[in-house]
């Protein structure tokens, strides 16, 4: 990096919150004093007394009806965040093969462990450039197609869409997703994620919403005799989830702050409204880098750019790593692109908690800085 000269941006140019971070993202200052608010009747008390149920409860509904779940489907939760999800799937969901989109560090992520499984064939995998998304390729040898909903790395977004038959399950990667981005929930069978993204909350719990053939297919693992670890057992997590109860213990502040979200979101329309927010937010960040001379979206297809993670490339004359350097000694935080990319990028959070007049805000901002660099 180059050096990092002085610049102060002056304080009327400036966001009311300077987090952008892609995860974990902006946490929303009134549920941390809601959650406060329940410092002696609800943080430190037992997960399996009613009040912390009451809490998962509100959290299940909640999702159930933020994500618009169709008759039948589940919402089942968990600790380990969506990593850890990644390992209960490779153990209790794909049967014998899968296919996978890889197309960024989170997609190839989950592909590379299920290759790695043992019990597993080997997964058809389609790969396709950062900034990009290959298409599925169906075929009648697998029974699990697994994709992200966004990948978080490249600020590349899919449209989910069911691809094979009946016993083919449909499983979306929707971390930086849920809550943020409108899709239509037939078409998928596991949408699964981690609350530290678009929930605006913490991590460490996986929450998923699953349809009834996925539910009959753990059903089914779980009576065969493939050995599951205990705390990756999808059945134990489905059976704990009905009593509104995780296995073991769950980051009970995590739980508080991602139902506070969804709540919010609900009570003010729902997915239209969250996702709207999000939207709004990116077009007022993609519309500002297209007008820009220094900027430019680095999706170039504009159906994958991403509406919760922006990446702007910059010109070779602007050292992005010294613009996300000043802009954080100036209370703008995590703005910087996803290091194994290694582009000369910003990476901006887009989640519907972030305020849309703050990505403005953030815009002209940037323009101060390029133009005193
Ligand atoms: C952040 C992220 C993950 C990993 O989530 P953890 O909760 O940290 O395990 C997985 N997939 C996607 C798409 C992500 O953005």
């Amino acid at each position: 990096m180059n050096a990092v000269p002085d610049i102060t941006i002056p304080s009327d140019l400036l966001p009311a919150d300077g987090r952008f971070n892609s995860g974990p993202t902006k946490v929303r200052p009134e549920a941390l004093d809601a959650l406060r608010a329940r410092a002696t009747d609800y943080m430190g008390t037992s997960h399996r007394q009613l009040p912390v149920q009451l809490v998962v409860a509100e959290l299940r509904n909640g999702i159930a009806e933020l994500l618009r779940a169709p008759d039948g489907y589940e919402i089942v939760l968990g600790n380990g965040g969506s990593t850890g999800f990644w390992d209960c799937a490779t153990f209790g969901l794909i049967e014998q093969r899968s296919h996978h989109l890889s197309f960024g560090e989170f997609s190839s992520k989950f592909a590379k462990g299920v290759a790695a499984a043992p019990h597993l064939d080997e997964p058809s995998i389609s790969e396709s450039e950062p900034g990009t998304h290959p298409p599925l390729d169906p075929a009648a040898d697998v029974d699990a197609y697994c994709y992200p909903h966004n990948e978080t790395s490249t600020g590349v977004m899919v449209e989910p869409v069911r691809a094979g038959g009946d016993d083919q399950l449909m499983m979306l990667d929707a971390t930086s997703a849920a809550g943020g981005l409108m899709f239509d929930a037939t078409a998928t069978d596991v949408y699964y994620f981690a609350p530290q993204k678009a929930l605006a909350s913490d991590g460490g719990l996986w929450i998923a919403m699953m349809s009834p053939a996925a539910i009959e297919r753990i059903e089914r693992i779980a009576a065969s005799d493939r050995w599951v670890p205990p705390s990756l057992d999808l059945m134990i997590a489905l059976d704990n989830s009905r009593k509104d109860q995780t296995y073991n213990t769950p980051a009970l502040a995590t739980v508080f702050l991602t139902a506070n979200t969804v709540s919010w979101f609900n009570d003010n329309g729902g997915l239209s409204w969250s996702a709207g927010r999000s939207n709004q937010s990116a077009e007022i960040l993609y519309g500002w880098a297209e007008a820009s001379d220094a900027a430019s979206p680095f999706v170039q297809i504009e159906e994958q750019r991403s509406k919760v993670v922006g990446t702007i490339d910059f010109d070779d004359a602007i050292d992005a790593d010294v613009l996300v350097e000043v802009l954080r000694r100036n209370g703008i935080l995590d703005t910087g692109g996803y290091r194994k990319l290694g582009r000369n990028q910003l990476r901006i959070g887009l989640f519907p908690a972030i305020e849309p007049s703050d990505v403005e805000a953030l815009t002209h901002c940037i323009d101060h800085v390029i133009g005193a660099l």
